[in-house]
């Protein structure tokens, strides 16, 4: 799975000279305890690293260089225990190209009432030396997130925890690779985009490969490899007898077991995080990749069908923020509408690709005709999906800007057998209803391709919108029509 203990967050407080050796020594120890402390919390998925105190133009410039350079930084919390004069910050935070979190703290939570000197309001001044620093980001137009409050407090941490993961995820889209295979699904819209901006942008790059460069991977899987992963399949899914080994249905999961191998195998070979398909392009291979796909994005890579890099690459990014955390990130659709105005619901479900990192109880390993992409009929995992809070998110290509368009979801249990349905499936009730829900997210333009989540929140979201500098409009349960179609208007001129 992914690792995010492997990644650093930096600690950097900001001071200066003007208060002699004493102060500055009380400031670093200080700053240790509290780079210390959230590190050792098991609050923090990634690593806190204490970083020595800045204190001069020179100093800001040469840390923020080296957390530049660093390759498991992935972002640095600032914070200024006195004073720090904001001017000395321009030159370091002009060059500064990983993600910011203001920490807005003090070291002592209390005022200590009976023995409060000029000494201890020398020492503990954030109050007004985070606002001088506050400034000159603003004034540099730099996004940031910021956090108020004492380092120990419950709430802090779990904000900071929110946009470490966040820095993980956008650190993760980094030099990254996703393989397309085939083109675009021909006429879609919305799954297209502008590949050059999103790799100036977002730092990944989608490349093309033929079906025929995949097709020859898969053409040379072992049989003993085969063999192993359909004994694997066996022993983890419900399976028909006609689809075990011996059984007369068995050649489409051996089949199936050697397009997943294939696709590992390019993927591993390539370096890839993810990929896209499209069963509209498939010469060589006997299925459209079902399985392959579930598994492989329940290992972490991202996926979406029909030639959609940026759902593909938005799931890895779910899955690098959410790693470690209850609950899955997957490809998703919205299918199919139930309007009994007591019981609203969407379906969503895809032709087969539901990532099984959201299966909750048993999970069938089924063949079933497909009704497009004239190709053999393909195997795929069958399953249901718990209740719970969720949300989809949608990156579009609006043509000046990308935009991150998030609904926050209450997802229910499936309240029906449905014996006859041949894929996965999830149901959920859009926040802040269904009418409005789905109108919101028209109007935005959202598309029918999602990333679901099960462990994010519209905080991990706002953070990496921000470090990615993506517009972002959250459904959400205080969404209002009139309200939020008035947002997308303003945003059509703040990104003029
Ligand atoms: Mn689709």
């Amino acid at each position: 799975m992914i690792d995010l203990k492997k990644f650093e967050v930096w600690f950097i407080t900001g001071s200066q000279h003007l208060y002699g050796e004493e102060t500055l020594k009380l400031v670093a120890e200080h700053s240790q305890q509290i780079a210390k402390g959230m590190d050792a919390s098991g609050k923090i998925p990634v690593r806190i690293v204490y970083k020595p105190i800045v204190k001069s133009t020179e100093e800001i410039y040469e840390t923020l260089m080296a957390a530049n350079s660093s390759e498991n930084c992935i972002g640095i919390i600032t914070w200024m225990h006195t004073f720090s004069p904001a001017k000395m910050w321009i030159r370091g935070l002009s060059i500064l190209q990983k993600p910011m979190l203001h920490l807005h703290t003090q070291f002592n939570r209390d005022i200590p009432w009976s023995s409060i000197d000029m000494d201890f309001m020398n020492l503990n001044q954030s109050a007004h030396g985070d606002r001088e620093f506050g400034f000159i980001v603003s004034r540099m137009r730099k996004n940031r997130k910021v956090v108020v409050g004492h380092w120990q407090d419950n709430d802090v941490l779990t904000q900071i925890d929110a946009w470490t993961r966040a820095a993980a995820g956008w650190h993760d889209w980094q030099g990254a690779k996703f393989a397309r295979f085939g083109d675009n699904m021909r006429f879609v819209a919305v799954t297209e985009g502008d590949k050059v901006e999103a790799e100036l942008k977002f730092g990944y790059a989608v490349n093309t490969y033929g079906v025929g460069d995949l097709v020859a991977v898969i053409n040379v899987v072992s049989e003993e490899a085969i063999d192993a992963l359909v004994t694997e399949y066996e022993a983890t899914y419900t399976m028909d007898a006609a689809l075990r080994k011996g059984g007369e249905k068995h050649s489409s999961v051996y089949e199936a077991a050697r397009i997943e191998i294939g696709l590992r195998t390019f993927l591993e070979n390539g370096g890839f995080k993810g990929f896209t398909d499209t069963f509209e392009d498939l010469h060589g291979m006997v299925q459209l990749p079902g399985i392959a796909a579930q598994r492989l994005m329940e290992a972490g890579y991202g996926f979406a069908g029909e030639g959609d890099w940026k759902t593909a690459a938005l799931v890895r990014a779910f899955k690098v923020m959410g790693s470690g955390l209850k609950g899955g990130n997957a490809f998703m659709e919205d299918y199919t509408y139930h309007f009994d105005p007591d019981n609203n619901l969407v379906l969503g479900s895809h032709m087969l690709e539901i990532d099984s990192s959201l299966a909750n109880g048993k999970i069938a390993l089924e063949v079933h005709p497909l009704g497009i992409g004239g190709k053999a009929d393909p195997a795929r995992l069958v399953f249901n999906v718990a209740g719970g809070p969720a949300l989809n998110a949608s990156i579009i290509d609006m043509g000046n800007r990308f935009r991150l368009l998030i609904n926050e979801v209450e997802a229910v249990e499936p309240q029906h057998e449905l014996p006859k349905l041949p894929v996965a499936r999830v149901l959920w009730k859009p926040y802040p209803d269904m009418k409005t829900g789905c109108a919101a997210w028209i109007y935005a333009g959202g598309a029918h391709h999602t990333a679901y989540s099960q462990n994010l929140t519209a905080e991990h979201l706002q953070d990496f919108a921000d470090m990615a500098g993506l517009e972002f409009l959250r459904i959400g349960k205080d969404t209002r029509l009139d309200q939020f179609r008035n947002e997308i208007r303003w945003n059509e001129a703040a990104y003029k």
